[in-house]
């Protein structure tokens, strides 16, 4: 276990990436407010993606949300981790006499993991296939990702956050002005609740995927239109059960707006609005929980927080953490293919 801030909760971890699952569920609650104009499209779609859902959990006349999907959400913070791993030198690498080698000693070896990518070529050892899995690679089967999230759905309606943008074209070889273009965007400063729940992660794992989400800041649209996006944790969460849907996060915060009788067509909100209604918001959420629950926030999350950021400002550490971290992985794949 790397992070001195963790071991008050090592029991909430589990100390070998398992073969079975245990439902160790750590999750991670967080914003997403976007801190630029962003797009989010599904691929080659003109318009932003949206919903028609009930507004609140206690007022529920319909609103029409802007929604990012899951894979909008994860595939970021993945592709994060994963030139983190490039970048620090995990590939390639190889597994021999059940030691996983790396650098010179891996280029000689013959079953040498050059890379990993997504979607088209994951390896299946890496810290990033074990944890978010993969779908069925050739001769290998799928694994089940033990990282869950689902669609999460801006607090205010579509219409207030929405702008529609018109550019002027400039062809430069003509040098003429040529086509407007109209686009769809999200305005910056819009808030996004989701939650990020991990399943039987290792304590190390975990630290892997809370620097991703950290780390990460572009969001949306691929391509050179891709919007800032802050993440802002607001808690981690060790249960036996999942907490709850990102709709039901969004819907709570609206009914805590509404009743403190912000009107969210007209006021738009701040960061500290929402940290406000925070624990009033997730205590709700959380009171009549079928299973155990022990919340992490304030003081005791801000060292976690602090732990991990001091991590991945540590270049020795940090190459060291991830090399042991996809050792881990590398012999566990290594193991289950002698089976
Ligand atoms: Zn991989």
């Amino acid at each position: 276990m790397t992070l001195e801030s963790l071991k008050p909760y090592e029991h909430y971890f589990v100390p070998e990436i398992p073969r079975t699952p245990t439902n160790r569920y750590a999750s991670i609650i967080l914003l997403r407010e976007t801190k630029s104009y962003a797009i989010f499209t599904t691929e080659g779609g003109e318009q932003q993606d949206v919903e028609e859902v009930p507004a609140g959990l206690t007022h529920t006349e319909p609103v029409t949300r802007l929604v990012m999907f899951k894979r909008k959400q994860v595939a970021p913070e993945r592709r994060t981790g994963k030139a983190l791993l490039r970048q620090y030198g995990v590939f390639p690498f190889a597994v021999k006499d059940r030691q996983v080698v790396y650098g010179e000693e891996a280029q000689e070896a013959k079953n040498r993991i050059e890379d990993c990518y997504l979607t088209g070529d994951l390896c299946t050892y890496c810290p990033d296939c074990l944890i978010y899995g993969y779908a069925a690679v050739e001769g290998e089967g799928a694994r089940k990702a033990r990282l869950m999230t689902d669609t999460c759905f801006t607090v205010r309606p579509y219409e207030v956050i929405q702008r529609q943008i018109k550019f002027n074209v400039i062809d430069e070889a003509a040098h003429t002005s040529g086509t407007i273009t109209e686009y769809d965007y999200t305005a910056p400063g819009v808030f996004l609740p989701a939650v990020e729940t991990t399943v039987d992660l290792t304590a190390d794992e975990f630290v892997y995927v809370l620097s991703n989400i950290l780390r990460t800041t572009r969001y949306g649209k691929e391509g050179s239109r891709q919007g800032f996006v802050r993440n802002h944790v607001l808690a981690i969460a060790f249960s036996d059960v999942e907490l709850f849907a990102n709709l039901e996060f969004t819907q709570a915060y609206y009914d805590a707006f509404v009743d403190a009788g912000v009107d969210l067509a007209r006021q738009s909100l701040t960061l500290a609005d929402f940290l406000n209604h925070a624990d009033a918001v997730i205590r709700r959420l959380t009171t009549d929980l079928p299973g155990r629950l022990t919340l992490v926030a304030g003081e005791e999350l801000e060292k976690i927080l602090a732990d991990v950021r001091a991590l991945n400002r540590d270049e020795e550490r940090l190459a060291r953490f991830l090399r042991d971290l996809n050792s881990r992985s590398a012999l566990f794949t290594s193991k289950m293919k002698e089976r």
